[in-house]
């Protein structure tokens, strides 16, 4: 591995935007050093639903969102949850979001996102060729099944879309087609849309297997070790503080995904991130386990068959940095899949869990430099599909820092959005 010159970067954040970023640095030939606060990889990259899925390209942000959020805004029991609560800032979030809900908006949030999921589909396949990664990698595609024909119809025109803008068509498959690729789906389902290219993985696995390549890499990951601030000298920073003392280097990547926003003030940029809080359940397998991952439109819920496992995720809580497991929420994970599988679910749950995905009101991730230190690189904002970025983000940002030509266009994803 090439040594660059011994420069030394502390990458703070070990989820799954911190661990490729720590990777491809290393692999550029930095001293590289990862601070994880808790254990590496328990963050929201831990129990998330797995999917690798470039078909996932639209942002939340589309139009006819604000109207479907406010029909739903409040509900307990809708997969959409806000906590009613005196948020000026998750307000002003929201109006964001509502400003953003327009076709022109739309199409550029997905423009912006698909390089990086795209890149990282590939990126995954190399990677788990060069570095033996067992993380139980499947391309088996994903599946958005619909219970209701007029729903199944309705997403003719987001296929129309996609088609027409980045060429990803989905198969249209009837209730007799789909029930032919999947003998798993109940009786009574309209039939499904499917992306054949789309992958998926365990999520946890990936997270272990990261550790120890990084580990083999002479990666210094220090767990249990929290950042809290950098210590600064004119327009650069020169360490970061922690509990341990001052940790000195050349460059910095901060990579916290929901929990950004406490870093405003030091990164001295408006970094517009609410945690989404998202729960999953993992079983081991049904009876009955389908082969392809799904997702349930109408109901939100997502389904990852793994090789070791079965899991059922989903749902959006805007309830602030809220560390409690709300019972009737994750009892929907249950619920809105019944209706679309022959055994929904295994015997018994062997692990429930919660997350805060970084939620950014226009969808687009945030790689880019702090406009208060120049050698800090913020790397953040990656929604619901932080997984399935992951690799590209990892690379970009140690093509930023490197001062190198990037792989793919930097700058949809610039601190600053209109
Ligand atoms: C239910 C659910 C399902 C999902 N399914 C998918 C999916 O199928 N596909 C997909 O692509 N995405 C999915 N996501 C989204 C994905 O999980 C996230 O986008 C992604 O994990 C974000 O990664 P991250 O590295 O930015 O954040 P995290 O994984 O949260 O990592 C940030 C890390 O920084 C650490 N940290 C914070 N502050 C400090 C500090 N001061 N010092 C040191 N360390 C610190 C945290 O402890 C944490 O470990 C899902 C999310 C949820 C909740």
């Amino acid at each position: 591995m090439a040594e660059r010159g011994k420069a030394h970067v502390v990458v703070i954040g070990g989820g799954v935007i911190g661990a490729s970023s720590a990777y491809f640095l290393r692999k550029a030939g930095y001293r590289v050093t990862l601070l994880e606060k808790d254990k590496f990889g328990s963050g929201c990259s831990h129990g998330n639903c797995g999917l690798v899925c470039p078909s996932d390209a639209l942002p939340l942000a589309s139009p006819g969102a604000v109207w479907s959020t406010f029909k739903t805004l409040f509900k307990r029991h809708n997969p959409l949850y806000i906590k009613p609560r005196f948020s000026p800032r998750l307000w002003l979030w929201l109006a964001k979001f509502a400003l953003r809900c327009n076709e022109r908006h739309m199409l550029q949030a997905a423009a912006a996102r698909m390089p990086l999921l795209e890149s990282s589909l590939q990126l995954y396949q190399d990677l788990i060729q060069a570095e033996q990664i067992e993380c139980e990698w499947q391309k088996n595609g994903l599946l958005y099944v619909y219970k209701d024909q007029t729903a199944m119809d309705a997403y003719q025109a987001t296929d129309d879309l996609l088609t027409r803008h980045f060429s990803l068509p989905a198969k249209r498959l009837d209730a007799c087609a789909l029930f032919e690729l999947e003998p798993a789906v109940a009786d009574g389902i309209a039939g499904a849309w499917y992306y054949e290219e789309d992958a998926h993985l365990r999520p946890d696995r990936l997270m272990s297997e990261w550790k120890r390549i990084l580990l083999q890499y002479d990666v210094d990951v220090r767990e249990d070790s929290q950042a809290i601030r950098f210590k600064r000298q004119g327009f650069k920073a020169i360490g970061v503080l922690t509990r341990e003392g001052v940790i000195e280097a050349d460059q910095f990547v901060l990579a916290v995904g929901a929990i950004t926003p406490k870093w405003e003030k030091e990164i001295g940029a408006d970094l517009p991130i609410q945690p989404g809080k998202g729960y999953s359940l993992t079983f081991p397998k049904p009876e009955y386990s389908p082969r392809i991952p799904m997702i349930f439109p109408q109901h939100r819920v997502v389904m990852t068959p793994m090789q070791s496992g079965y899991r059922l995720g989903s749902t959006m809580e805007f309830s602030g940095y809220d560390t409690t497991i709300n019972r009737r929420r994750i009892e929907l994970l249950k619920r809105g899949a019944e209706p679309y599988l022959r055994t929904p679910y295994g015997e018994h749950v062997e692990e429930e869990w919660y997350g805060w995905r970084p939620m950014i009101y226009h969808g687009i991730p945030i790689i880019d430099k702090s406009p208060r230190m120049e050698n800090v690189l913020v790397a953040t904002g990656h929604n619901m599909l932080g997984l399935s970025m992951g690799p590209a983000t990892g690379k970009l940002v140690s093509e930023v820092i490197s001062g190198e030509p990037t792989h793919i266009p930097s700058k949809p994803y610039q601190l600053l959005h209109p």
